[in-house]
């Protein structure tokens, strides 16, 4: 249920209105806007009597939100939510300030912040997995000279036989955060256990892969995390889904997520799964979260990386998280589908000319 109120309400009343909801066990989602406040209620909301609340002096209309989402439905939230992370001066941009060689600018803010939703877009970039050190600084250096805002890099991966290569774990993570020491970039990487959290602690964006969008305990434990999480689509999940995925998340204080488009299964063969593009301006009609795509797991083929991520960003995409390897042929993870760094600097170049023309709704409000 939504309670729309009108400008200016009497405190009075409202604190009356607010301590009555509570005393319902109800949770209040308050959303300020300009000239508008609204109340979003979450739980059982079917004992309240919504015409009692209609005829209140400070209330303009009251609505019941069938959806089972709440916290992410647009309704409650209807200005968009802007994810953001700073990008550090990095070792790369600092003057060496001692004689043992320490720089202790590299951690201050650079001033420019990596930003995606509101109308802010970007690109996160880097291997499918980490290999080794000098590979993820590599990746993480030229895919910054080329514009991304985040470098991604899989520590912990989730791969179908036991056999294949599992990442580096631990120390995957410690090559990911000297990359980040080095060029500055927030980091992005995927936790695949609740008993990993401690590790991912200066992590900046903790990505659920497809494989546990559904791990409800470990959604409930990022729920209670400060860290923005990359949710990803399930491999067979439909879009309601992925929403109560989040709601689980925001259930738990954390509203800070970015919802991820990366290909579902279907009966086609040819790519590796089947990119849902309409799947962009349904998410943002219905939530206010940012969704942000990826069209190298979603096509599985490199040469179709490019018109995806084009494609996607024209829909109106809130970001792209695209896989780059210094030597695709010789990647442990995904090679086929990796771009080299000079690829990701062409695909970068096209998408700063299809922003200016990509979809934006006028109001997304309905
Ligand atoms: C990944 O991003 O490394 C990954 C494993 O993706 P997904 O969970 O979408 O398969
Ligand atoms: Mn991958």
């Amino acid at each position: 249920m939504v309670i729309i109120l009108k400008e200016n309400p009497e405190k009075k009343q409202f604190d009356n209105l607010v301590a009555w909801l509570k005393s319902m066990d109800l949770t209040i989602h308050m959303s300020q806007g300009i000239d508008t406040t609204i109340l979003g209620l979450v739980g059982d909301t079917s004992e309240v009597d919504a015409d009692l609340i209609n005829a209140l002096d400070i209330v303009k209309t009251v609505k019941r939100i069938s959806d089972p989402f709440k916290n992410a439905n647009r309704k409650f939230h209807p200005l968009d939510t802007v994810i953001s992370c700073p990008i550090l001066r990095g070792e790369d941009n600092s003057e060496t300030a001692d004689d043992k060689g320490n720089h202790l600018s590299s951690r201050q803010p650079s001033g420019i912040e990596a930003k995606i939703g509101g109308g802010y877009f970007s690109i996160i970039a880097g291997p499918c997995s980490v290999e080794s050190e000098e590979q993820v600084i590599s990746i993480a250096r030229s895919v910054k000279a080329s514009g991304a805002g985040f470098l991604r890099g899989g520590a912990f991966k989730p791969r179908t036989s036991p056999y294949s290569f599992q990442g580096m774990r631990a120390t995957g993570i410690k090559y990911l955060l000297e990359a980040k020491q080095k060029t500055g970039l927030p980091i992005v990487s995927e936790i695949m256990d609740i008993s990993q959290i401690e590790l991912f602690e200066d992590v900046d964006v903790i990505q659920v892969g497809a494989r546990n969008m559904q791990n409800f305990e470990l959604l409930k434990e990022l729920g209670h995390t400060n860290k923005p999480i990359l949710l990803k689509r399930g491999l067979s999940s439909t879009l309601e889904e992925l929403l109560m995925s989040a709601e689980y998340i925001m259930a738990g204080g954390n509203e800070r997520i970015i919802l991820c488009e990366r290909g579902i299964r279907t009966f086609e063969t040819a790519t590796r799964n089947t990119l849902d593009l309409s799947a962009i301006p349904w998410l943002k009609e219905k939530s206010h979260l940012p969704i942000i795509v990826d069209p190298s797991h979603a096509t599985g083929i490199r040469e179709l990386v490019l018109p995806m991520s084009m494609a996607a960003t024209a829909a109106g995409a809130d970001g792209l998280m695209v896989e780059v390897h210094n030597d695709p042929e010789h990647a442990l993870c995904d090679g086929p589908q990796s771009l080299t760094p000079e690829q990701f600097d062409t695909l970068a170049k096209a998408i700063a000319h299809v922003r200016p023309v990509s979809f934006r709704p006028e109001s997304p409000v309905s």
